[in-house]
This record gives C-alpha cells, structure tokens and sequence, in this order.
C-alpha cells in the first residue's frame, strides 16, 4: 500500500489526540526524571498543531509535515519541541512535493526524522531518550519490509521493537537532557520522550491498520 495525504493527516489527529490522551502518564514519567511537562508540552505542541492543520490539508506531504514542525518547535518549550520539531521538518523535506510515499519513502522520512534528532541533540544509542525508542523501530520495519512483509505487518514489528526499546530505558543511566543531572538515580524509570515516540509509533500504525 501507499501512503497517502489523508494518511498523513489522519495520522497527526490521532498523535495529537493520543498525546492529549496520555499527558497525564507522559508527564508523571517526566516528573520522576526531569520537570513534569512532557505530557504538558507536547499537548500543547499538537492542540497548536490541530489549529493549522485545516490550512494546509490540500497540501504535498512535505509541506504538511513542515507545517508541524515549526508549529512544534514555536510552541513547545521543552528539549522534545525542538527535537519532534526538527524530526518533522527533516521528514518534510525528504517529502517535499510528494502526494503519496511508498513503504521504501516513508522508510527514508522516518530515518531523516532520526537523522535530524541526533543532528539536533547529539545522543547515542543507549543514553535514554526519544532515541532508544525510534531508532530500534525503525531497524524492524526496514527488516520486515526488506523479507517482504507488507507494510501493516511490517510497521506491527516496528511498534513492537520500539515498545522494547522504551522499556529499556528503564535500565539506562541518562547522559542527555535533563534527566543526565540524575546520573544514576535515573535508573529504574522509563524515559518520557521514549514514550512518547513509542505513543506516535502506535498512532501511525492505527492510521495504516485502518485503511487496509
Ligand atoms: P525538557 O527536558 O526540556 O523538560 P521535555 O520534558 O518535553 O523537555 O522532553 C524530555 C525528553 O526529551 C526526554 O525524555 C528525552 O527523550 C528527550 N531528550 C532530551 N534531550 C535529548 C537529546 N539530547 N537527544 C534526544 N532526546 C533528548
Ligand atoms: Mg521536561
């Protein structure tokens, strides 16, 4: 299947609604390793992006995706407005002009999306962010797709591989972002930004099970 602009959209509702859903738990992870406002934060980036989101619905891909991340990056105050900021702008451009994505395109806009995280916030593998819960999904859905699993399959791998990967934060020491101030004392606790990504995962793969 493709990937279409409705897909795209539907997919931003039902991360804004998801985040809207679950800032309570998003922000009680964050309160026991950072400040409490994960959750605040990024429901509020999403309700700002619900509010432009009728204004460029006629749009390419690319262009609604950068539409999110500069809403995103101008209305979230925390580190994850700046990192999911940056993740969408570069996913928009890799999406520039394009009204439909094949599984290989959306491979290549969650891959910059990660490029442009780290480009952003220089952590690694294993220091306990939004990373550890991105980066081993999207190695299982390039997998699956490449033993030629059809994208709904595919993307059920990749939800599940970055669901292991945020419960693995719980055993990481933080070295990035704020909760690196703990050292040590961060261990024990999910990283909120690993949830959170965990929770958009979820999001895109109920968009894509829904119009098979
Ligand atoms: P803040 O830490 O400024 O309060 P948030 O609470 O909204 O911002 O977001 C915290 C999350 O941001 C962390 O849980 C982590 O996943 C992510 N994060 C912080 N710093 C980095 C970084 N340098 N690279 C990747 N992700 C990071
Ligand atoms: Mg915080």
């Amino acid at each position: 299947m493709r990937v279409a602009v409705t897909h795209v959209i539907r997919f931003i509702e039902e991360t804004a609604a998801i985040l809207q859903d679950q800032r309570h738990y998003l922000t009680e992870l964050d309160a026991a390793i950072g400040d409490a406002d994960h959750g605040a934060n990024l429901d509020r980036g999403f309700s700002a992006v619900l509010a432009r989101l009728p204004g460029v619905a006629e749009m390419d891909i690319g262009s609604i995706l950068k539409t999110v991340g500069a809403t995103l990056v101008s209305t979230v105050g925390g580190a994850s407005g700046s990192l999911y900021g940056t993740a969408f702008l570069r996913a928009g451009s890799v999406t520039a002009d394009r009204f439909e994505l094949s599984p290989e395109d959306l491979v290549a806009a969650l891959e910059s999306a990660l490029e442009g995280i780290q480009a952003r916030g220089k952590a690694q593998l294993g220091e306990k962010t939004m990373i550890d819960a991105i980066a081993p999904g999207i190695d299982a859905l390039k997998q699956a797709l490449a033993a030629g699993d059809d994208l709904v399959v595919a993307l059920r791998k990749g939800v599940a591989a970055s669901g292991e990967g945020t419960q693995a934060t719980a055993s990481m020491i933080a070295t990035k972002g704020r909760a690196s101030y703990l050292g040590e004392r961060s261990l024990g606790h999910q990283d909120p930004g690993a949830a959170s990504a965990f929770l958009m995962a979820q999001a895109l793969l109920k968009v894509i099970e829904s119009s098979e």
